[in-house]
């Protein structure tokens, strides 16, 4: 199976999740894997995945800085990079949000020439089993809290009285010069 999809919006940790889940390998398919956000850099994306990491520059898209028309770099050596490395699955993975305006499509639709594979977006369902579900903000006073945990017995109020209190000591002055 040969997933696509954009880490735009995503984070490198549910990333390694979606992998794992769909027991793929990564395969950054940008012409340069680099971006301002340092964690989607080549090196950070390789200690993040480790061998569920490949980068296959051959499906770059040659124009992507000129924004001329989508031309993938070396198709052909890109789809034999893939079958050397001999993945059952791979992810394809570029940093755009919509598929329709981004390479990785064209370079689906030539992988479907070449391949028997199954070949189709990361779904929006995988995504979120990849992604960990934020806490829920729960406000709780004080009071109910120790009476959550207390039970039945009723809540003291204690009070502390400091006797003999240690007076307060000068503070040294050290100098650096
Ligand atoms: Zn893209």
């Amino acid at each position: 199976m040969i997933y696509l999809t954009g880490y735009h919006g995503h984070k490198p940790q549910d990333l390694r999740t979606l992998a794992l889940n769909l027991e793929a390998v990564v395969v950054d398919i940008r012409l340069s894997p680099v971006s301002k956000m340092a964690e989607w850099n080549k090196v950070s994306l390789m200690n993040t995945l480790a061998a569920r990491y490949m980068v296959v520059q051959e499906f770059g898209n040659v124009n992507y800085k000129n924004g001329g028309e989508i031309r993938i770099k070396n198709p052909t050596e890109g789809a034999n990079r893939l079958m050397r490395r001999g993945a059952k699955n791979y992810i394809l993975l570029c940093g755009c949000r919509d598929a329709e305006t981004c390479h990785r499509t064209v370079v689906g639709d030539f992988l479907r020439t070449v391949s028997i594979q199954a070949i189709r977006e990361v779904t929006a369902e995988e995504w979120a089993a990849a992604t960990p579900a934020p806490e829920p903000v729960v406000e709780v006073t004080q009071r109910e809290w120790l009476r959550e945990v207390q039970g039945e017995f009723p809540v003291v109020e204690q009070v502390t009285t400091e006797v003999n209190p240690r007076p307060a000591r000068k503070k040294k002055v050290v100098q650096h010069d």
